[in-house]
Protein backbone atom coordinates (compact mmCIF):
# COMPACT_ATOMS: atom_id res chain seq x y z
CA UNK A 1 0.00 0.00 0.00
CA UNK A 2 1.55 3.02 -1.17
CA UNK A 3 1.86 6.14 1.89
CA UNK A 4 -0.30 9.31 1.18
CA UNK A 5 0.33 10.81 4.40
CA UNK A 6 -3.16 12.18 5.31
CA UNK A 7 -5.01 12.37 7.91
CA UNK A 8 -7.87 9.49 7.95
CA UNK A 9 -10.97 11.04 9.31
CA UNK A 10 -12.79 7.30 9.11
CA UNK A 11 -12.37 6.50 5.55
CA UNK A 12 -12.04 10.00 4.64
CA UNK A 13 -8.51 11.32 3.87
CA UNK A 14 -7.40 14.54 4.51
CA UNK A 15 -4.66 17.29 4.53
CA UNK A 16 -5.95 20.63 5.16
CA UNK A 17 -2.83 21.99 7.08
CA UNK A 18 0.51 23.73 6.13
CA UNK A 19 2.67 21.95 9.04
CA UNK A 20 4.30 18.67 7.87
CA UNK A 21 6.04 16.09 9.57
CA UNK A 22 8.55 13.44 8.42
CA UNK A 23 9.70 9.67 9.75
CA UNK A 24 13.46 9.50 10.48
CA UNK A 25 15.53 6.31 10.23
CA UNK A 26 17.12 6.30 13.40
CA UNK A 27 19.85 3.90 12.40
CA UNK A 28 20.92 6.44 9.32
CA UNK A 29 19.60 9.99 9.96
CA UNK A 30 17.78 9.35 6.78
CA UNK A 31 14.36 11.41 6.37
CA UNK A 32 12.01 9.46 5.06
CA UNK A 33 8.92 9.80 2.39
CA UNK A 34 6.38 10.97 2.42
CA UNK A 35 5.60 14.18 4.52
CA UNK A 36 2.38 13.65 7.01
CA UNK A 37 0.53 16.59 7.37
CA UNK A 38 -0.70 17.57 10.97
CA UNK A 39 -4.32 17.96 11.63
CA UNK A 40 -5.69 21.10 11.79
CA UNK A 41 -8.45 22.30 14.37
CA UNK A 42 -10.88 21.81 12.27
CA UNK A 43 -9.58 18.08 11.16
CA UNK A 44 -9.43 17.72 15.22
CA UNK A 45 -12.84 18.36 15.24
CA UNK A 46 -14.15 16.87 12.30
CA UNK A 47 -12.50 13.94 14.07
CA UNK A 48 -14.25 13.99 17.39
CA UNK A 49 -17.90 14.43 15.84
CA UNK A 50 -17.36 11.64 13.36
CA UNK A 51 -16.54 9.49 16.65
CA UNK A 52 -19.46 10.79 18.64
CA UNK A 53 -21.60 9.92 15.54
CA UNK A 54 -20.62 6.65 15.70
CA UNK A 55 -20.59 5.78 18.55
CA UNK A 56 -23.82 5.51 18.78
CA UNK A 57 -24.85 3.29 16.35
CA UNK A 58 -21.21 1.19 17.58
CA UNK A 59 -22.39 0.44 21.09
CA UNK A 60 -25.90 -0.91 20.37
CA UNK A 61 -24.35 -3.70 17.74
CA UNK A 62 -24.43 -7.36 18.69
CA UNK A 63 -21.17 -8.23 20.39
CA UNK A 64 -20.21 -10.62 17.68
CA UNK A 65 -19.91 -7.78 15.25
CA UNK A 66 -17.49 -6.18 17.64
CA UNK A 67 -15.71 -9.36 17.95
CA UNK A 68 -15.99 -9.89 13.96
CA UNK A 69 -14.34 -6.28 13.46
CA UNK A 70 -11.25 -6.88 16.16
CA UNK A 71 -10.35 -10.25 14.42
CA UNK A 72 -10.98 -8.64 10.73
CA UNK A 73 -8.70 -5.85 11.98
CA UNK A 74 -6.43 -8.61 13.16
CA UNK A 75 -6.42 -10.45 9.65
CA UNK A 76 -5.57 -7.38 7.46
CA UNK A 77 -2.63 -6.70 10.05
CA UNK A 78 -1.34 -10.38 9.52
CA UNK A 79 -1.59 -9.81 5.73
CA UNK A 80 0.18 -6.56 5.41
CA UNK A 81 2.30 -7.98 8.03
CA UNK A 82 6.12 -7.63 6.26
CA UNK A 83 5.28 -4.28 4.45
CA UNK A 84 4.60 -2.81 8.00
CA UNK A 85 7.01 -4.44 9.66
CA UNK A 86 9.94 -3.49 7.07
CA UNK A 87 8.32 0.32 7.47
CA UNK A 88 8.31 0.16 11.64
CA UNK A 89 11.82 -0.79 11.13
CA UNK A 90 12.93 1.85 9.04
CA UNK A 91 10.97 4.71 11.75
CA UNK A 92 12.15 3.18 14.84
CA UNK A 93 15.36 0.98 14.41
CA UNK A 94 14.17 -2.07 15.82
CA UNK A 95 15.12 -5.08 14.79
CA UNK A 96 12.77 -6.45 11.99
CA UNK A 97 12.59 -9.84 14.25
CA UNK A 98 11.43 -8.02 17.17
CA UNK A 99 8.77 -6.43 14.89
CA UNK A 100 7.41 -9.69 13.66
CA UNK A 101 7.00 -10.39 17.13
CA UNK A 102 5.05 -7.20 17.75
CA UNK A 103 2.83 -8.13 14.76
CA UNK A 104 2.17 -11.47 16.59
CA UNK A 105 1.77 -9.40 19.79
CA UNK A 106 -1.03 -7.04 18.19
CA UNK A 107 -2.78 -9.94 16.17
CA UNK A 108 -3.10 -11.66 19.41
CA UNK A 109 -4.59 -8.92 21.38
CA UNK A 110 -6.90 -8.24 18.83
CA UNK A 111 -8.39 -11.80 19.22
CA UNK A 112 -8.00 -11.95 22.55
CA UNK A 113 -10.33 -9.08 23.03
CA UNK A 114 -12.25 -10.40 20.10
CA UNK A 115 -12.90 -13.82 22.41
CA UNK A 116 -13.66 -11.82 25.57
CA UNK A 117 -16.51 -9.81 23.59
CA UNK A 118 -17.93 -13.19 21.68
CA UNK A 119 -18.29 -14.59 25.53
CA UNK A 120 -19.69 -11.31 26.84
CA UNK A 121 -19.32 -11.87 30.55
CA UNK A 122 -17.07 -9.19 30.73
CA UNK A 123 -20.39 -7.16 31.23
CA UNK A 124 -20.14 -8.39 34.90
CA UNK A 125 -23.89 -8.41 34.64
CA UNK A 126 -25.50 -8.44 37.96
CA UNK A 127 -29.08 -8.89 39.01
CA UNK A 128 -30.71 -8.34 42.57
CA UNK A 129 -34.49 -9.47 41.69
CA UNK A 130 -36.97 -7.46 43.05
CA UNK A 131 -39.45 -8.65 45.63
CA UNK A 132 -42.90 -6.84 45.63
CA UNK A 133 -43.99 -8.70 48.72
CA UNK A 134 -41.02 -7.67 50.88
CA UNK A 135 -42.54 -5.20 53.86
CA UNK A 136 -42.15 -2.44 55.02
CA UNK A 137 -41.55 -1.29 51.01
CA UNK A 138 -41.41 -3.51 48.03
CA UNK A 139 -37.71 -4.78 46.79
CA UNK A 140 -36.85 -3.30 43.44
CA UNK A 141 -35.36 -5.08 40.61
CA UNK A 142 -32.24 -4.02 39.52
CA UNK A 143 -29.67 -4.96 37.11
CA UNK A 144 -26.49 -3.85 36.61
CA UNK A 145 -23.70 -3.96 33.80
CA UNK A 146 -21.09 -2.16 32.04
CA UNK A 147 -21.46 -0.27 28.80
CA UNK A 148 -19.20 1.62 26.59
CA UNK A 149 -17.86 4.94 28.18
CA UNK A 150 -18.02 7.08 24.61
CA UNK A 151 -15.40 8.25 22.09
CA UNK A 152 -11.66 7.65 23.30
CA UNK A 153 -8.42 9.36 22.42
CA UNK A 154 -5.32 7.25 21.95
CA UNK A 155 -2.03 8.28 22.05
CA UNK A 156 0.42 5.83 19.72
CA UNK A 157 3.52 5.14 21.82
CA UNK A 158 6.87 5.36 20.59
CA UNK A 159 8.81 1.90 22.06
CA UNK A 160 6.04 -0.12 20.66
CA UNK A 161 4.94 0.82 17.09
CA UNK A 162 2.70 -2.17 17.08
CA UNK A 163 1.59 -3.53 20.09
CA UNK A 164 1.17 0.12 21.70
CA UNK A 165 0.23 2.25 18.62
CA UNK A 166 -2.86 2.26 16.30
CA UNK A 167 -4.30 -0.62 16.80
CA UNK A 168 -2.82 -1.79 19.67
CA UNK A 169 -3.69 -3.04 23.82
CA UNK A 170 -5.50 0.94 24.25
CA UNK A 171 -7.67 0.83 20.90
CA UNK A 172 -7.94 -2.97 21.03
CA UNK A 173 -9.52 -2.85 24.37
CA UNK A 174 -11.82 0.67 23.45
CA UNK A 175 -13.17 -1.00 20.43
CA UNK A 176 -13.88 -3.94 22.22
CA UNK A 177 -15.85 -2.03 24.87
CA UNK A 178 -17.82 -0.50 22.08
CA UNK A 179 -16.09 3.14 21.96
CA UNK A 180 -14.98 4.58 19.20
CA UNK A 181 -11.40 5.38 18.91
CA UNK A 182 -9.06 8.56 17.41
CA UNK A 183 -5.38 8.06 17.63
CA UNK A 184 -3.08 10.54 17.58
CA UNK A 185 -0.12 9.12 15.90
CA UNK A 186 2.97 9.12 17.34
CA UNK A 187 5.17 11.72 15.21
CA UNK A 188 8.58 9.24 15.11
CA UNK A 189 6.26 6.31 13.43
CA UNK A 190 3.71 8.22 11.00
CA UNK A 191 4.18 5.62 8.18
CA UNK A 192 3.28 2.75 10.29
CA UNK A 193 0.36 4.82 12.18
CA UNK A 194 -1.31 5.52 8.12
CA UNK A 195 -0.66 1.34 7.24
CA UNK A 196 -2.05 -0.01 10.03
CA UNK A 197 -4.86 2.70 9.97
CA UNK A 198 -5.55 1.32 6.57
CA UNK A 199 -6.01 -2.21 8.26
CA UNK A 200 -8.52 -0.89 10.90
CA UNK A 201 -10.34 0.93 8.05
CA UNK A 202 -10.17 -2.06 5.52
CA UNK A 203 -12.14 -4.01 8.43
CA UNK A 204 -14.79 -1.84 9.25
CA UNK A 205 -15.79 -1.84 5.58
CA UNK A 206 -15.67 -5.82 5.56
CA UNK A 207 -17.63 -5.63 8.56
CA UNK A 208 -20.04 -3.14 8.05
CA UNK A 209 -19.31 -1.15 10.61
CA UNK A 210 -19.63 2.57 10.61
CA UNK A 211 -16.03 3.98 9.76
CA UNK A 212 -16.03 6.76 12.06
CA UNK A 213 -15.49 4.37 14.98
CA UNK A 214 -11.82 4.79 13.66
CA UNK A 215 -9.89 8.11 13.03
CA UNK A 216 -5.63 8.90 12.50
CA UNK A 217 -4.70 12.13 13.09
CA UNK A 218 -0.78 12.86 12.79
CA UNK A 219 0.59 16.09 15.16
CA UNK A 220 3.81 16.85 16.87
CA UNK A 221 5.09 19.67 19.29
CA UNK A 222 1.68 19.15 21.53
CA UNK A 223 -1.44 20.86 19.75
CA UNK A 224 -3.26 18.17 18.06
CA UNK A 225 -3.26 15.82 21.21
CA UNK A 226 -3.97 18.63 23.93
CA UNK A 227 -6.81 19.47 21.51
CA UNK A 228 -8.04 15.84 21.40
CA UNK A 229 -7.94 15.74 25.08
CA UNK A 230 -10.15 19.19 25.37
CA UNK A 231 -12.69 18.42 23.26
CA UNK A 232 -15.81 18.37 24.68
CA UNK A 233 -16.47 15.15 23.03
CA UNK A 234 -13.85 13.11 24.20
CA UNK A 235 -14.99 10.39 27.18
CA UNK A 236 -11.51 9.20 27.89
CA UNK A 237 -7.67 9.30 27.03
CA UNK A 238 -5.29 6.57 26.62
CA UNK A 239 -1.76 7.21 27.05
CA UNK A 240 2.11 5.62 27.45
CA UNK A 241 4.98 7.43 27.20
CA UNK A 242 6.93 10.04 29.75
CA UNK A 243 5.66 11.15 32.98
CA UNK A 244 5.48 14.96 31.81
CA UNK A 245 3.50 13.95 28.86
CA UNK A 246 0.96 11.84 30.78
CA UNK A 247 0.69 14.27 33.76
CA UNK A 248 0.14 17.41 31.52
CA UNK A 249 -2.54 15.19 29.20
CA UNK A 250 -3.93 14.31 32.86
CA UNK A 251 -4.25 18.04 34.25
CA UNK A 252 -5.87 19.34 31.11
CA UNK A 253 -8.25 16.44 31.44
CA UNK A 254 -9.07 17.73 34.86
CA UNK A 255 -9.63 21.23 33.96
CA UNK A 256 -12.07 20.21 31.48
CA UNK A 257 -15.72 21.81 31.89
CA UNK A 258 -16.70 18.33 32.35
CA UNK A 259 -13.25 16.63 33.24
CA UNK A 260 -12.41 13.18 31.75
CA UNK A 261 -10.10 9.79 33.30
CA UNK A 262 -6.90 9.71 31.77
CA UNK A 263 -5.37 6.38 32.23
CA UNK A 264 -1.63 7.21 31.27
CA UNK A 265 1.12 4.82 31.49
CA UNK A 266 4.10 6.68 32.72
CA UNK A 267 7.74 6.44 33.99
CA UNK A 268 8.73 3.55 36.05
CA UNK A 269 12.26 2.26 37.06
CA UNK A 270 11.55 -1.20 38.18
CA UNK A 271 13.51 -2.11 41.24
CA UNK A 272 15.45 -5.62 41.05
CA UNK A 273 16.01 -6.45 45.30
CA UNK A 274 18.61 -9.45 45.10
CA UNK A 275 18.78 -11.22 48.37
CA UNK A 276 22.10 -12.50 50.44
CA UNK A 277 21.49 -15.91 49.25
CA UNK A 278 20.53 -15.93 45.91
CA UNK A 279 23.95 -13.30 45.24
CA UNK A 280 26.07 -15.92 46.97
CA UNK A 281 24.30 -18.69 44.92
CA UNK A 282 23.80 -17.26 41.43
CA UNK A 283 25.98 -14.48 41.44
CA UNK A 284 27.10 -14.80 37.46
CA UNK A 285 23.29 -16.25 36.05
CA UNK A 286 21.58 -13.02 38.18
CA UNK A 287 24.41 -10.74 36.39
CA UNK A 288 24.05 -12.04 32.60
CA UNK A 289 20.27 -11.93 33.81
CA UNK A 290 20.09 -8.15 34.72
CA UNK A 291 22.20 -6.92 31.98
CA UNK A 292 20.27 -9.31 29.00
CA UNK A 293 17.26 -7.32 30.72
CA UNK A 294 18.78 -3.99 31.13
CA UNK A 295 19.90 -3.75 27.18
CA UNK A 296 16.84 -5.96 25.78
CA UNK A 297 15.14 -3.63 23.10
CA UNK A 298 18.64 -0.90 23.83
CA UNK A 299 16.81 -0.45 26.94
CA UNK A 300 13.71 0.68 25.57
CA UNK A 301 10.65 -0.98 27.34
CA UNK A 302 9.21 0.81 30.39
CA UNK A 303 9.55 -2.26 32.72
CA UNK A 304 13.28 -2.13 32.17
CA UNK A 305 14.96 -2.07 35.36
CA UNK A 306 16.07 0.94 36.07
CA UNK A 307 17.58 0.10 39.44
CA UNK A 308 19.13 -3.34 41.40
CA UNK A 309 19.65 -3.69 45.24
CA UNK A 310 22.39 -5.56 46.41
CA UNK A 311 22.74 -7.36 49.88
CA UNK A 312 24.96 -6.51 52.20
CA UNK A 313 27.58 -9.64 51.57
CA UNK A 314 30.82 -10.45 49.63
CA UNK A 315 29.63 -11.55 46.14
CA UNK A 316 28.21 -7.71 45.66
CA UNK A 317 31.63 -6.52 44.19
CA UNK A 318 31.66 -9.56 41.90
CA UNK A 319 28.81 -8.94 40.39
CA UNK A 320 29.33 -5.29 40.03
CA UNK A 321 32.53 -6.36 38.20
CA UNK A 322 30.96 -8.55 35.96
CA UNK A 323 27.66 -6.37 35.56
CA UNK A 324 30.29 -3.87 34.41
CA UNK A 325 32.70 -6.36 32.08
CA UNK A 326 29.08 -7.51 30.35
CA UNK A 327 28.14 -3.80 29.98
CA UNK A 328 31.19 -2.85 28.56
CA UNK A 329 30.89 -5.41 25.63
CA UNK A 330 27.33 -4.34 24.75
CA UNK A 331 26.89 -3.22 21.54
CA UNK A 332 25.84 0.49 21.01
CA UNK A 333 21.88 0.36 19.32
CA UNK A 334 19.59 2.74 17.48
CA UNK A 335 17.19 4.35 20.02
CA UNK A 336 13.88 5.18 18.59
CA UNK A 337 14.08 8.52 17.77
CA UNK A 338 17.18 11.50 18.34
CA UNK A 339 15.07 12.54 20.97
CA UNK A 340 15.06 9.96 23.28
CA UNK A 341 18.99 9.00 22.44
CA UNK A 342 19.93 12.64 23.55
CA UNK A 343 16.91 11.97 26.86
CA UNK A 344 19.11 9.44 27.45
CA UNK A 345 22.56 10.41 27.62
CA UNK A 346 21.35 13.64 29.54
CA UNK A 347 19.75 11.11 31.57
CA UNK A 348 23.43 9.12 32.46
CA UNK A 349 25.50 12.53 32.95
CA UNK A 350 22.63 13.48 35.37
CA UNK A 351 23.02 10.51 37.68
CA UNK A 352 26.42 10.34 37.13
CA UNK A 353 26.98 13.80 38.34
CA UNK A 354 24.93 13.08 41.70
CA UNK A 355 27.17 13.04 44.48
CA UNK A 356 28.07 9.77 45.39
CA UNK A 357 27.25 8.46 42.31
CA UNK A 358 29.76 6.77 40.48
CA UNK A 359 29.83 5.49 36.63
CA UNK A 360 31.26 1.48 36.97
CA UNK A 361 31.25 1.40 32.88
CA UNK A 362 30.17 2.52 29.56
CA UNK A 363 29.25 0.33 26.60
CA UNK A 364 32.20 1.59 23.86
CA UNK A 365 30.28 3.13 20.85
CA UNK A 366 32.88 5.58 19.41
CA UNK A 367 32.60 4.09 15.85
CA UNK A 368 28.74 4.65 16.22
CA UNK A 369 28.53 8.49 17.08
CA UNK A 370 25.26 9.49 16.54
CA UNK A 371 23.09 10.35 19.00
CA UNK A 372 20.50 8.35 18.58
CA UNK A 373 22.63 5.39 19.15
CA UNK A 374 22.65 3.91 22.89
CA UNK A 375 25.59 2.59 24.58
CA UNK A 376 24.44 1.02 27.67
CA UNK A 377 25.43 2.03 31.26
CA UNK A 378 26.00 0.53 34.81
CA UNK A 379 26.55 2.90 37.93
CA UNK A 380 26.42 2.45 41.71
CA UNK A 381 25.67 4.46 44.71
CA UNK A 382 25.16 3.61 48.61
CA UNK A 383 22.02 3.52 50.05
CA UNK A 384 22.33 6.09 52.27
CA UNK A 385 23.49 8.21 49.13
CA UNK A 386 20.56 7.03 47.16
CA UNK A 387 18.12 8.23 50.30
CA UNK A 388 19.13 11.47 50.39
CA UNK A 389 19.21 12.30 46.30
CA UNK A 390 15.20 11.20 45.87
CA UNK A 391 16.02 12.20 42.03
CA UNK A 392 17.75 8.95 41.69
CA UNK A 393 14.32 7.41 41.48
CA UNK A 394 13.97 9.29 38.30
CA UNK A 395 13.56 7.00 35.12
CA UNK A 396 16.52 7.24 32.52
CA UNK A 397 15.34 5.67 29.52
CA UNK A 398 17.58 3.57 28.08
CA UNK A 399 19.93 0.75 28.48
CA UNK A 400 21.16 1.58 31.86
CA UNK A 401 20.71 0.43 35.42
CA UNK A 402 21.68 2.06 39.04
CA UNK A 403 23.31 -0.76 41.20
CA UNK A 404 22.79 0.37 44.66
CA UNK A 405 24.63 -1.33 47.59
CA UNK A 406 23.19 -1.59 51.62
CA UNK A 407 24.91 -2.11 54.48
CA UNK A 408 22.38 -4.12 56.52
CA UNK A 409 18.95 -5.63 55.89
CA UNK A 410 17.44 -2.55 57.13
CA UNK A 411 19.02 -0.29 54.16
CA UNK A 412 16.77 -2.69 52.23
CA UNK A 413 13.73 -2.18 54.18
CA UNK A 414 14.23 1.80 54.13
CA UNK A 415 14.74 1.97 50.38
CA UNK A 416 12.03 -0.46 49.86
CA UNK A 417 9.57 1.87 52.25
CA UNK A 418 11.22 4.98 50.13
CA UNK A 419 10.26 3.88 46.59
CA UNK A 420 7.38 5.75 44.43
CA UNK A 421 4.95 4.04 42.74
CA UNK A 422 6.18 1.30 40.36
CA UNK A 423 4.90 -0.64 37.33
CA UNK A 424 7.14 -3.74 38.80
CA UNK A 425 9.34 -4.70 41.72
CA UNK A 426 11.44 -8.02 41.49
CA UNK A 427 12.72 -9.90 44.11
CA UNK A 428 15.30 -12.51 43.78
CA UNK A 429 15.88 -15.37 46.61
CA UNK A 430 17.61 -18.78 47.20
CA UNK A 431 15.25 -21.81 48.62
CA UNK A 432 13.44 -20.81 51.50
CA UNK A 433 14.58 -17.48 51.48
CA UNK A 434 11.94 -15.51 50.69
CA UNK A 435 10.12 -16.44 54.23
CA UNK A 436 12.39 -14.27 55.30
CA UNK A 437 11.40 -11.53 53.99
CA UNK A 438 7.69 -11.29 54.37
CA UNK A 439 8.29 -7.62 55.39
CA UNK A 440 9.99 -6.88 51.74
CA UNK A 441 7.13 -8.16 49.85
CA UNK A 442 4.53 -6.36 51.74
CA UNK A 443 6.45 -3.25 51.54
CA UNK A 444 6.55 -3.94 48.25
CA UNK A 445 3.12 -4.95 47.51
CA UNK A 446 1.67 -1.77 48.50
CA UNK A 447 3.85 0.17 46.13
CA UNK A 448 4.26 -1.98 42.31
CA UNK A 449 1.48 -3.33 40.10
CA UNK A 450 3.35 -6.80 39.18
CA UNK A 451 5.79 -8.36 42.26
CA UNK A 452 8.17 -11.08 39.95
CA UNK A 453 9.84 -13.34 41.85
CA UNK A 454 13.40 -15.19 40.30
CA UNK A 455 12.32 -13.43 37.16
CA UNK A 456 13.30 -10.32 35.31
CA UNK A 457 11.10 -7.27 34.76
CA UNK A 458 10.92 -7.16 30.83
CA UNK A 459 8.46 -9.54 28.49
CA UNK A 460 4.45 -8.55 29.72
CA UNK A 461 2.22 -11.44 29.28
CA UNK A 462 -1.07 -10.83 27.61
CA UNK A 463 -3.38 -12.43 29.33
CA UNK A 464 -6.82 -12.73 31.56
CA UNK A 465 -4.38 -12.12 34.87
CA UNK A 466 -1.62 -10.09 33.67
CA UNK A 467 -1.63 -5.97 35.27
CA UNK A 468 0.32 -3.80 33.92
CA UNK A 469 0.16 -0.56 35.79
CA UNK A 470 0.39 0.71 39.38
CA UNK A 471 0.70 3.54 41.85
CA UNK A 472 1.43 6.82 40.61
CA UNK A 473 3.59 7.77 38.79
CA UNK A 474 3.71 4.74 37.23
CA UNK A 475 0.21 5.19 36.09
CA UNK A 476 -2.40 8.06 36.84
CA UNK A 477 -5.13 5.17 37.82
CA UNK A 478 -3.46 2.30 39.98
CA UNK A 479 -6.68 0.37 40.24
CA UNK A 480 -6.46 -0.48 35.85
CA UNK A 481 -3.95 -2.13 33.67
CA UNK A 482 -3.00 -1.18 30.29
CA UNK A 483 -1.75 -4.54 29.11
CA UNK A 484 -4.67 -8.16 29.52
CA UNK A 485 -8.40 -7.93 28.97
CA UNK A 486 -8.76 -6.26 32.30
CA UNK A 487 -7.53 -3.17 30.16
CA UNK A 488 -11.41 -2.69 28.55
CA UNK A 489 -12.56 -2.18 32.09
CA UNK A 490 -10.62 1.23 31.47
CA UNK A 491 -13.15 2.35 28.83
CA UNK A 492 -16.72 1.34 30.38
CA UNK A 493 -18.65 2.46 33.25
CA UNK A 494 -22.00 0.87 35.19
CA UNK A 495 -25.08 1.33 34.79
CA UNK A 496 -28.40 0.09 36.62
CA UNK A 497 -31.61 -0.60 35.56
CA UNK A 498 -33.99 -0.29 38.05
CA UNK A 499 -37.37 -2.02 37.38
CA UNK A 500 -36.76 -1.86 33.75
CA UNK A 501 -39.04 -4.22 31.60
CA UNK A 502 -37.66 -6.96 29.53
CA UNK A 503 -38.15 -4.84 26.32
CA UNK A 504 -35.74 -1.94 27.54
CA UNK A 505 -32.64 -4.17 28.62
CA UNK A 506 -29.66 -4.84 26.90
CA UNK A 507 -29.50 -9.32 25.73
CA UNK A 508 -27.12 -9.19 29.17
CA UNK A 509 -29.54 -8.49 31.63
CA UNK A 510 -33.07 -9.92 30.06
CA UNK A 511 -34.46 -12.72 32.13
CA UNK A 512 -33.79 -15.29 29.35
CA UNK A 513 -29.78 -14.82 29.36
CA UNK A 514 -30.26 -14.95 25.70
CA UNK A 515 -25.60 -15.35 25.23
CA UNK A 516 -25.49 -17.70 28.25
CA UNK A 517 -23.34 -15.15 30.10
CA UNK A 518 -22.10 -15.30 33.41
CA UNK A 519 -24.11 -13.48 35.92
CA UNK A 520 -24.05 -12.67 39.45
CA UNK A 521 -27.62 -13.61 40.59
CA UNK A 522 -28.90 -12.51 44.08
CA UNK A 523 -25.14 -12.80 44.80
CA UNK A 524 -24.83 -16.19 43.10
CA UNK A 525 -22.66 -16.97 39.51
CA UNK A 526 -24.91 -18.16 36.90
CA UNK A 527 -25.36 -18.78 33.27
CA UNK A 528 -29.23 -19.49 34.01
CA UNK A 529 -32.20 -17.57 33.16
CA UNK A 530 -34.23 -15.61 36.06
CA UNK A 531 -37.87 -15.45 36.61
CA UNK A 532 -39.68 -12.14 38.08
CA UNK A 533 -41.60 -13.01 40.91
CA UNK A 534 -44.68 -10.99 39.45
CA UNK A 535 -44.60 -13.64 36.51
CA UNK A 536 -44.60 -16.72 38.76
CA UNK A 537 -47.38 -15.53 40.69
P1 LIG B 1 6.23 11.41 25.10
O1 LIG B 1 7.18 12.51 24.92
O2 LIG B 1 5.52 11.35 26.39
O3 LIG B 1 5.17 11.49 23.89
C1 LIG B 1 4.13 10.53 23.74
C2 LIG B 1 2.98 11.17 22.99
O4 LIG B 1 2.38 12.15 23.81
C3 LIG B 1 3.38 11.84 21.71
O5 LIG B 1 2.34 11.66 20.78
C4 LIG B 1 3.46 13.31 22.08
O6 LIG B 1 3.10 14.06 20.95
C5 LIG B 1 2.39 13.44 23.16
N1 LIG B 1 2.72 14.43 24.19
C6 LIG B 1 3.81 14.43 24.99
N2 LIG B 1 3.76 15.47 25.83
C7 LIG B 1 2.61 16.12 25.56
C8 LIG B 1 2.00 17.28 26.11
N3 LIG B 1 2.57 17.98 27.10
N4 LIG B 1 0.84 17.69 25.58
C9 LIG B 1 0.26 17.00 24.57
N5 LIG B 1 0.79 15.91 24.01
C10 LIG B 1 1.96 15.46 24.51
O7 LIG B 1 6.92 10.00 24.91
P2 LIG B 1 7.97 9.48 23.82
O8 LIG B 1 8.07 10.41 22.69
O9 LIG B 1 7.57 8.10 23.55
O10 LIG B 1 9.35 9.42 24.60
C11 LIG B 1 9.89 10.47 25.33
C12 LIG B 1 10.27 9.98 26.70
O11 LIG B 1 9.14 9.32 27.27
C13 LIG B 1 11.34 8.93 26.74
O12 LIG B 1 12.64 9.48 26.72
C14 LIG B 1 11.03 8.21 28.02
O13 LIG B 1 11.56 8.90 29.10
C15 LIG B 1 9.54 8.25 28.11
N6 LIG B 1 8.85 7.00 27.67
C16 LIG B 1 8.37 6.19 28.61
C17 LIG B 1 7.71 5.04 28.23
C18 LIG B 1 7.12 4.14 29.25
O14 LIG B 1 6.56 3.13 28.87
N7 LIG B 1 7.18 4.44 30.51
C19 LIG B 1 7.52 4.71 26.90
C20 LIG B 1 8.03 5.58 25.95
C21 LIG B 1 8.68 6.73 26.36
P3 LIG B 1 3.77 15.45 20.53
O15 LIG B 1 5.11 15.08 20.01
O16 LIG B 1 2.85 15.94 19.49
O17 LIG B 1 3.80 16.29 21.73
Amino acid sequence: MALTGENLIGATRSAEGLRRLRGIDPRTSTTLEPAFAEATSAEVNRAMELADAAFREFRLVPDSRRADLLEAIAGAIRSQGESIVARAASETGLPEARLRGEVGRTTGQLELFAKLVRDGSWVDARIDLGDPSRTPAAKPDVRRMLIALGPVVVFGTSNFPLAFSVAGGDTASALAAGCSVVVKGHPAHPGTSELVAACVLAATKQTNLPDGIFSLLHGSGHEVGVELVNHPLTRAVGFTGSLRGGRALFDAATKRAVPIPVFAEMGSTNPVFILPRALEMQREKLATALHASVTLGVGQFCTNPGVAILPPTEEANEFKRSLSELVRETPAGPMLYEGIGLAFEEGVKRMAAVSGVALLARADGSEQAGTTFGRSAVLTVSAGDYLDHPELGDEVFGPSTLVVDTQSRQDILRLARSLEGHLTATVWAADGEIDEYQDLVDILTDKVGRLIFNGMPTGVEVGPAMHHGGPYPATTDARFTSVGTAAILRFARPIAFQDAPETMLPPHLQDKNPHGIMRLVDGVPSREPVTRQEDAA
